[in-house]
């Protein structure tokens, strides 16, 4: 068992300083993780904003190396020390309604916008025993872990994308109906929107086309070497008549909206849902001012809120890794020590442009 970790922890307001830890001990049913990449999400930018709930290290989309197990967890879990692994944000119950119907996403203790649930990435320093981010060398393995195993051969920064890929499995495809014949609109060109594409495409969807703003060009590229057909800057080109166009006037199955368009943006993509459509929302968006329900009606559209990845769509993002038939690498730009934790938050937050897409923190680099 090693002796100490170094972290990055959010001390405050788009602050971060390095501090050593004590590697705790490791109960019967617990683990200790030697992190070897976290990808940074989007999600991270409003924590990072936010003093409360107090320090806590970021960072929720780990992989790395199991380094040791309690034979408890050892039977649990099914993995031995050595093998990589991929963790899920979420440390669910187990036993509650959601829990016991696969949906453990959805489960209120890692719902972390309730008091006292726990959740990597988000859990505060003060509460025991403190390894509970990504953006540090060890992480705390909880009794409650989700995790997946890392198919040989996939690179530590791709498999660091394991959840916002998973989260293009789950929206697109699982949640969406994305597959054979079908025409999808993905709205923000960002990781997520990235991952839909993927999601999508692997699934089989016939047209996909991918919306952002003319700075987006570079993420355009990558969009379609990822196989998206069409990508419109809607900052140079009418969206609705691109879509037409594209479409010859049938419009979409699915909408998806991942970017950070405000509220007024969803009117407008309910114009591109075609009758009996689905429009998803996955990025916040606050209230709409004058949401166009009759629009909804006419088209009888259904409208989801997206949230999170369900431990299937994390599975076809790793296997989809693996079979190399998408140039997922293209996807990650930057990989950043942990010293850079601030730097490459910032970039997520859209305070750096220098055209990153996925940034991944290697704790030992
Ligand atoms: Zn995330
Ligand atoms: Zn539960």
């Amino acid at each position: 068992m090693p002796g100490n970790a170094v972290a990055a922890v959010a001390v405050g307001s788009k602050k971060t300083e390095l501090r050593e830890f004590a590697i705790p001990d490791i109960p019967p049913d617990a683990g200790l993780l030697r992190v070897e990449a976290t990808g940074i999400c989007g999600s991270d930018w409003p924590m990072y904003l936010n003093e409360r709930p107090g320090p806590r290290i970021l960072g929720h989309e780990m992989i790395g190396t199991v380094a040791h197990l309690g034979d408890i967890a050892r039977e649990r879990w099914g993995v031995a020390e050595g093998d990589v692994v991929a963790l899920e944000e979420y440390l669910p119950c187990g036993h509650c309604e959601y829990c016991r119907t696969g949906e453990y996403r959805s489960c209120l203790e890692t719902d972390t916008q309730l008091a006292g649930a726990i959740r990597y990435g988000s859990t505060p320093i003060a509460r025991a025993p403190s390894l509970w981010g990504g953006y540090s060398q060890y992480l705390y393995m909880h009794p409650r872990t989700v995790l997946h195993r890392v198919p040989p051969g996939v690179p530590k920064h791709v498999a660091a994308m394991a959840l916002p890929i998973g989260n293009g499995f789950q929206w697109a495809h699982l949640d969406g109906g994305a597959g054979p014949g079908k025409t999808v609109v993905v709205q923000g060109p960002g990781q997520q929107g990235l991952g839909c594409v993927v999601g999508a495409k692997a699934a089989g969807a016939e047209i996909v086309i991918l919306s952002g703003l003319a700075r987006d060009e570079k993420r355009f590229e990558v969009a379609k070497a990822l196989g998206a057909d069409a990508c419109v800057a809607v900052d140079r080109e009418d969206l609705t008549e691109a879509v037409r166009r594209i479409t010859g006037g049938r419009m979409a199955d699915l909408v998806i909206e991942a970017s950070g368009a405000g509220a007024d943006a969803v009117n407008t993509l309910i114009g591109l849902v075609r009758k009996r459509g689905i429009l998803e929302i996955a990025a916040r968006k606050g209230a709409v001012d004058a949401f166009d329900l009759d629009q909804v009606i006419a088209k009888q559209v259904t409208l989801k809120g997206l949230r999170g990845h369900s431990y299937e769509s994390v599975e076809l993002a790793l296997r989809t890794m693996a079979s190399g038939k998408f140039p997922l690498d293209r996807m990650s730009t930057h990989v950043l020590g942990l010293a850079e934790v601030d730097e490459g938050l910032r970039m997520v937050g859209g305070e750096i442009r220098n055209g990153s897409i996925h940034i991944t923190v290697a704790p030992w680099d």
